[in-house]
């Protein structure tokens, strides 16, 4: 058994795969005792997923490259597989443990987990100490002058932009990033007293490796110079940062990359923004999981169509932009942004059918899947989102294929026999889908 003597602190990884400019991770290198780093697998999530899951397979070779990061440095990470308060439950037998360390989460599973474990720490007199990391402002950090949180993007940025400018000056003047940096002085504060070497395997838990290819953890300066002139048209190959998986996951670190977007490109500083904005949305209202954020929305009679939601799903309704989107998620797990308005855009209002049903199955392929942007997303395309779409404006996908993809290049790649007779007619008329969509919203809001 380990003695007073040898308490350490554990850190405990989450979305944050990294050990640069990594908050809690830093902070728990500053404190008193050694460091142990600590990631739990937990099946309450892994239990819903696909057994080839390629985010399963992507957090598994970024934990494996950190173990070893973290050894190289005389540490360790031990990697857990169960239930977390079960897992926490077993740590205090086999450790002393004297703090721990964790950067925040907003999603209402994980605000629930942080509670129980929480509770569980303090009853045996542990500390738990934890960090804003994933965003730059959290929960209640932007604030109207008059007070309350926003709802509308464009003050929201421009609030946040102000705050931005002024908490983060030292190193926007300098264009370096911001400062958490384990010094080697403070890494020596790593401890490596982990009771199992090996770490469990994918098969230990039941997963396959998948093939999908998981895109860079960089981008060039040009892409983000280039943004807001490229960044609409799917078929550029760096059009866009592609770093979703990135940020979602925290291989890379959000100060980071914003301080350098307010050098490159305001646009792409802007999107950084949204990504905010909507997590904060979800930290101060959770019931927009499930629920129109605009409660008179859910009376909305939505079309229970099944058929019509499957071709969809499969890339074959006869309209070229979205089939070419549908087919790209389905089969690398990533979708432009333009063509992912697109869709869900036409399988909300062309087919009526209910925005949580393509929210589902973007949680279920998308590498980049984040509860807070996917519902913000799909929120905003329904019509039934703060900073919503109105919902008369309807895209038109013909029109945004003229537009996007006018050499037909993203729709050739994605959808070969487009052009031929093998290609499905339209499964329903884009003039019939706009009046019948207008008249169903209206009725549900009938007074609006
Ligand atoms: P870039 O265009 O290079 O943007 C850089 C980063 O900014 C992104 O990686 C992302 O972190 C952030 N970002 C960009 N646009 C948005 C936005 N509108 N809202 C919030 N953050 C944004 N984004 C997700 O990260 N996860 C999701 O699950 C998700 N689901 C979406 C569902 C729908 C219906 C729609 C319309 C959008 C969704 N988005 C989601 C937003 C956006 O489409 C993706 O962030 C973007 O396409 C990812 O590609 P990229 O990394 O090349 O982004």
């Amino acid at each position: 058994m380990p003695t007073a003597m040898n308490k350490i602190n554990l850190f405990w990884f989450r979305r944050d795969l990294r050990l640069n400019d990594n908050h809690g991770f830093y902070q728990a290198l500053e404190s008193d005792h050694p460091v142990l780093c600590l990631f739990i697998f937990d099946n309450n999530i892994l239990d819903e997923l696909p057994r080839d899951d390629a985010r399963v397979t992507f957090i598994y070779q970024e934990l494996e490259r950190l173990k070893t990061e973290l050894n190289s440095h005389g540490g360790d990470l031990i990697v857990k597989y169960g239930s977390p308060i079960e897992v926490w439950e077993s740590l205090l037998t086999e450790y002393e443990v004297a703090e721990v360390f964790t950067n925040h989460d907003y999603e209402p599973y994980a605000k629930a987990r942080d509670r129980q474990v929480e509770t569980l720490l303090l009853q045996q007199g542990v500390g738990f100490n934890t960090f804003k990391d994933h965003v730059i402002y959290e929960k209640e950090e932007i604030q109207k002058k008059a007070g309350g949180i926003y709802t509308v993007f464009t003050p929201y940025k421009r609030t946040w932009l102000e705050k931005f400018k002024v908490e983060y000056a030292k190193f926007l003047q300098s264009g370096s990033p911001a400062s958490m940096f384990p010094s080697e002085d403070s890494l020596g504060n790593l401890e490596n007293v982990a009771k199992s070497q090996t770490m469990i395997s994918l098969k230990d838990m039941d997963f396959e490796e998948s093939d999908i290819p998981i895109p860079e953890k960089t981008t060039s300066q040009k892409t983000i110079k280039n943004y807001n002139a490229n960044r609409n048209f799917p078929a550029l190959k760096q059009g866009t940062s592609r770093l979703g998986i990135h940020f979602r996951f925290g291989t890379i670190s959000i100060r980071s990359k914003a301080i350098k977007a307010f050098h490159l490109s305001e646009v792409y500083l802007s999107e950084l923004i949204w990504r905010d904005f909507y997590s904060q949305i979800l930290a101060n209202h959770p019931q927009v999981i499930g629920n129109a954020y605009r409660p008179k929305y859910d009376r909305i009679e939505w079309r229970d169509d099944k058929p019509a939601f499957d071709k969809w799903k499969e890339g074959k309704t006869g309209y070229p932009l979205v089939d070419a989107g549908m087919r790209e998620i389905k089969e690398t797990g990533h979708m432009h942004n333009r063509v992912r308005m697109v869709v869900a855009s036409f399988l909300t209002k062309h087919l009526l059918i209910d925005w949580r049903w393509g929210e589902a199955y973007f949680a279920e392929r998308l590498l980049d899947f984040d509860l807070a942007s996917n519902n913000g997303g799909w929120q905003w395309a329904a019509g039934t989102g703060t900073d919503a779409a109105p919902y008369f404006r309807i895209f038109n996908p013909e029109s945004q294929l003229k537009k996007f993809d006018s050499k037909l290049e993203y729709v050739k790649k994605w959808v070969p026999e487009y052009g031929t007779e093998r290609y499905p007619d339209p499964i329903v008329d884009h003039k019939m889908a706009r009046e019948r969509c207008l008249a169903t919203y209206k009725d549900a809001l009938n007074d609006e």
